[in-house]
């Protein structure tokens, strides 16, 4: 950052995730071949029902400030599917604060919860807002590297090293960029240990319905109450919903939290997008909008495999980590030849048009993260390119 910016912004960088994506859409628009597999945004387009349900609003005339804290119908619908997802436990509407996309949710959270100095525990790799959101607020993010042996996640043991103990930890499951799922037994031992320890835990579960594992991915909700007194879940409409452009998503937080997280955004943004919350609640709330979810979950399960499957074929000994949700592919590019994620990127993309994301971004940049939330034949033809570079590297 240049002289003369805020101390605020010593920390900012550009989001390396969206920079890549524009980068390539750059150069598709000059007229290279390019195929991005950078973007972590699904490709199919919103199902028609959220989609109606905002043109609805609109004609409605449902185009003015909406409530701060959101539209009751959308906190409703919102609290009804989180109950629904976790075995009908009881999810209050009151203690769900809708923002601007769960990006904004999370930095609510962030800026509510931690101050100057605070230590924010960061498992590693990590998507890459979440050590900036946190210096946006003034803390201190502490990557915590996850195990390699276990898909990258981290364990209470190696969080319990970390002495004091962190003011907050960022859980991201399904996690982006690793595709790694934590288990029920997991996020319950973590949660023991941030109640234990007087953590508050920030579990961003975001890519929650997209688990390959049977019904959506573990979560926070599914623990009793008395685990939930310092955690606030992140949840939204972008992924699973493809409902990316619409920029809507939600915090479920203590409620002397969401009420701070409601006061700060009525300072910022003030209520999310009208229309575009009853498009969300229109997800949340109709059935049909189900079968369109299993649907895409079906479809990026056989991405997974394909892309699985080619790299076990084709290069055996790659390391990557076994997707068990979200759309990512995580794999190690130091075994290819000396060569570091941000060297692979460069030269994927200049030498054979293919945009991946460096491990830089998320923390390690021994990785690279692959986005298989693209087109089935683009994906097929992003792979050949991929596996003959990778093979040349090895030469
Ligand atoms: N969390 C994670 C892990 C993500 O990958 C994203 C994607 N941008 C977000 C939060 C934010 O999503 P959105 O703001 O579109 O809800
Ligand atoms: N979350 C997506 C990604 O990781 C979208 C871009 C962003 O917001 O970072 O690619």
């Amino acid at each position: 950052m240049s002289d003369g910016l805020s101390p605020n912004l010593q920390h900012l960088e550009t989001s390396t995730t969206i920079a890549i994506s524009a980068e390539a859409k750059r150069r598709k628009a000059a007229g290279e071949d390019v195929i991005d597999l950078g973007a972590g945004e699904p490709d199919f387009p919103t199902p028609p029902l959220p989609a109606e349900a905002g043109i609805k609003a609109i004609r409605d005339g449902r185009t003015h400030y909406p409530a701060n804290e959101g539209i009751l119908e959308l906190r409703a619908a919102a609290a009804k599917h989180l109950s629904l997802l976790s075995g009908g436990r009881p999810v209050n509407a009151d203690h769900i604060v809708v923002s601007s996309g769960s990006k904004q949710s999370l930095f609510n959270a962030c800026f509510a919860l931690f101050g100057p100095g605070d230590v924010v525990a960061i498992p590693a790799p990590a998507w890459v807002s979440y050590p900036q959101i946190v210096h946006l607020a003034r803390g201190r993010p502490v990557l915590v590297p996850g195990e390699l042996e276990w898909s990258l996640k981290v364990s209470v043991r190696d969080l319990e090293r970390m002495l004091p103990a962190p003011k907050g930890l960022i859980l991201c499951s399904p996690c982006n960029p690793t595709g790694g799922v934590y288990t029920h037994a997991e996020i319950k031992a973590i949660a023991q240990w941030g109640r234990d320890r007087k953590v508050w835990v920030i579990a961003d579960e975001i890519y929650r319905r997209i688990h390959y594992g049977t019904g959506p991915a573990p979560s926070f909700l599914d623990l009793p109450d008395e685990l939930l007194e310092r955690v606030v879940v992140i949840y939204g409409v972008s992924k699973a919903y493809a409902m990316t452009g619409w920029r809507i998503g939600l915090g479920l937080a203590p409620p002397a939290v969401a009420k701070a997280m409601c006061a700060l955004q009525s300072h910022t943004t003030s209520g999310a997008n009208h229309p575009a919350q009853y498009a969300a609640a229109a997800a949340f709330a109709d059935e049909r909008v189900e079968a369109d979810v299993a649907r895409m979950v079906a479809e990026f399960r056989k991405r997974r495999d394909l892309v699985v499957n080619r790299f076990r074929q084709e290069l055996p000994g790659a390391e990557f980590v076994e997707p068990l949700g979200a759309f990512y592919f995580f794999f190690r590019v130091d075994s290819f030849g000396k060569i570091a994620g941000t060297e692979f990127c460069t030269r994927l993309v200049t030498q054979s048009g293919v945009a991946l994301v460096p491990g830089a971004a998320f923390g390690d940049d021994r990785w690279v993260r692959l986005s298989y939330a693209a087109a089935t034949p683009d994906i097929v033809r992003a792979l050949d390119r991929i596996i003959e570079f990778a093979k040349k590297l090895g030469d």
